[in-house]
This record gives C-alpha cells, structure tokens and sequence, in this order.
C-alpha cells in the first residue's frame, strides 16, 4: 500500500479541494461586498458569511489516498472537508448534499420494476422568463409543479420519480428548470406539453404576469427523453439530476440583491425531491446492505460515543439532517447509519447569535470549529486504518499518528 497507483486520483481530489476553497472563499468574498455596498448589518447574514469563509479554509479541507471500500476492499483517493457550514452558497456543502441526493436516488432506481408499458424518462420543464427575482421566480415554478403535480394527466402517467431544480442567469433575467427522472407510461409530447403550459398560465394568471409562450405551436418548452433501463443508460441522467454549481464565478455573477436575498433564507428549500415509487425505500439504510453491516454498526456506534465525549456540550455534529436548512446542518458521515441516536438538540446559531451577539458567536464558533475539525480527523483515522491523509495546509494525520 505504500506506492499507491492512485496518484493522479489523489491529484484528482486535489484539484476539486482547490476549486472549492477558491469557490467557496469568493463566494464569501461576494457576499461581503453585496452587504457593505447596501450597508446591511444584519448579524446573521455576517455570520453565514464567516461560517461559509471558515469552511472554506485551506486546514479544514482534507485529501487522502489509500481510502478502502468497507465491502470491496478497493483502494480510492477522497476528498471532504473536516467541519461543515451546511449553506447553499457554499461549494463544498452543496456537493456533498448533491452527493447525498445521488446517493438516495440510486438506492431509489435500485429498488423500482418497471411494469408493462413502462420506462425510464428524463424530462426537462421549462417556463418563460417572468422576470422576476430568483426567489419569487423559484415561487412561481414551485406552484407551477403543484398544480402539475395534482393532475390526474400527471397522476395516471408517472409512477414516480425525482426532481431537481437549476437556474441559469442570462441577461433576460432568470431561467429557471426542473429536471426530472421518473418511471412513466407513454407520453403523448403534445399532450404532455399542453398539461403543463396550462399550469403555468394558471400560475402566471394567479401571480399576475403576462404569459407568452415564444413558440410555434404556444405551449411550453418541454423536453423528454426515453432511457435505456440499464444501469449505464440511468447513470448520466443520476449526474444530469444531481450536478451543482460548479463554478467560482457563479455566486458573484448574481446581482448583489439577489445575493442578500438568498444568503437571508433561515431555511432554504429543498432542491432535490423524491416523489412518488420513488419514496418507499427513502429511509432505507444505506449500510445495512454491507456484508460487514455488524462491524459497521458497532464501529459507528464506538464513533457516537468518542465524538459525543469530545464534543461534550456541542451539539452533535454527526447527525446527517438530510435537509441543507442554511447552515444548519453540520455534517455528512455518509457511512453512517442515519438512526444514531439524537441528543438534545442545542440552541441554533442563529438563536445564539440574537441571544449573545456576533462576538461571543464568533468565540463559540472557533471552538466549535477546532473540535470538530479534531473529532472528524479521529474518526477518518479509525475508519480508514490504512489511509494516509493530509489538510491543505500541509498537516497530514493518519491512524498511526492517533
Ligand atoms: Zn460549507
């Protein structure tokens, strides 16, 4: 294991450590701007600001190699990050929830038999400009997908499935599309369209909005494509339906506005959403399909118990909360079982903030921060024996240096 093969995997991991400190330090940057330029001094909003700079600071991102697949034995390198902010606007949160939500759908399209007459399709909803902020924009296509949703068309022809939201800013304002994965029956393209425009008229009508459809036949851009069942064919659409913003110019392309605006969601919605037959095996556990599903319970269970010593008074930072509310959720132990057992949940840093000010929460915040980072460097140590890891600024840490 000494000379691993896995050199330009580790520089792989590297490089996406790197875009994501400098993603992820500029898009704190951004936000710093946006509120000095308007003068806003909502504590809170500073606060989600230092969380997203911190967690993009070269010590709290890690790389190692020699990582061992807990079934296959395979060697891989890996990247994370020690201590997580768990905000929207920071890259590398956003990719591990993304990760956690391929994750989920795989498992999902594990479990799903088509039946006669169905298929797999990849289906693109798209709607007009309305020209509106990003957020009354996400409002609208939300209540758009409502009405949709509760149609019987809708009902009778998709079984179930998973939607993903994404937006790409041009200089006409927002274009904001789901993306969706789901098992269907036949779909009539015009039919299909039609069902949908209708939905977004309705919406428009309620939103008070001009709705004009710029096509040639006045019904909505919709685009469906059948996949091929097997697991290659599902595997570009799982990334398609899972992928993030990936670039470090995205956040400061954003209008300063719209920048506060997001950064000022307490609970940002969910962007990912399983629906339909693609629910029942959602709380399924992940690890109780490894052969090793005893060793791995105990050892997880050994890992509550250190971390709940370390982090005495902390809250617990191990639980996997599923949902990114901004920076609420603080970490993302993927192997873990998602029952451990829940300790008292404590005061939210957004509630310490407005009962103790910014600077004692800067304080809380720096421990907070080094214990983690410390309990999160003990448990990749124990769980991967024989890996050898390294922080960004150079400290490496490994088991043997336990
Ligand atoms: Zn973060």
């Amino acid at each position: 294991m000494q000379n691993s093969l896995q050199n330009s995997e580790l520089n792989n991991r590297e490089d996406v450590a790197e875009t994501r400190i400098s993603f992820g330090a500029s898009s704190a940057l951004a936000l710093f701007d946006a509120l000095k330029q308007h003068k806003i001094k909502d504590e809170e909003v500073w606060a989600l600001g230092n969380r997203i700079r911190v967690c993009s600071e070269r010590e709290n991102h890690w790389v190692g190699d020699d990582l061992h697949n807990t079934e296959t034995g395979e060697l891989y390198a890996g990247n994370g990050n020690l201590w997580s902010c768990g905000s929207k606007l920071c890259p590398s949160c956003v990719a591990k929830a993304s990760n956690r939500s391929r994750n989920e759908l795989k498992l999902s399209l594990k479990n799903q038999k088509l039946l006669t007459g169905e298929m797999y399709q990849f289906i693109t909803l798209t709607i007009p400009n309305p020209n509106l902020s990003l957020i009354q924009t996400r409002t609208l296509i939300d209540r758009i997908w409502t009405l949709f949703r509760k149609r019987d068309y809708f009902k009778n022809k998709v079984r179930g499935g998973s939607k993903s939201e994404e937006f790409t800013l041009t200089e006409n304002g927002y274009h904001y599309h789901y993306h969706l994965l789901c098992v269907t029956r036949f779909l009539n393209f015009t039919e299909f369209r039609r069902e949908w425009s209708e939905c977004i008229e309705i919406a428009f009508r309620e939103f008070n909005l001009p709705c004009e459809f710029k096509t040639d036949d006045g019904l909505a851009m919709v685009k469906i494509k059948r996949l091929s069942s097997s697991v290659n064919g599902l595997k570009g659409a799982i990334q398609e339906v899972c992928k993030y913003v990936t670039k470090s110019d995205s956040w400061e392309k954003l209008p300063q506005k719209d920048l506060i605006e997001i950064a000022s969601i307490k609970r940002f919605w969910r962007m990912f959403e399983i629906f339909g037959s693609f629910r029942v095996q959602r709380n399924a556990n992940v690890v109780l399909e490894s052969p090793n599903v005893f060793i791995t319970y105990l050892l997880s269970k050994l890992v509550v118990e250190i971390l709940k010593y370390i982090q005495t008074g902390e809250r617990n930072t191990i639980l996997d909360t599923k949902q990114i509310s901004d920076g609420e959720c603080s970490s993302e132990f993927q192997d873990l079982p998602e029952k451990v057992p829940k300790r008292q949940r404590e005061l939210s840093w957004r509630k310490y903030i407005l009962e103790n000010g910014l600077e004692s929460y800067f304080e809380k915040l720096a421990e907070q921060v080094g214990k983690t980072r410390y309990a999160r460097k003990c448990f990749l140590s124990l769980k991967y024996k024989f890996a050898m890891f390294r922080t960004l600024d150079g400290v490496s840490f490994s088991f043997e240096q336990l």
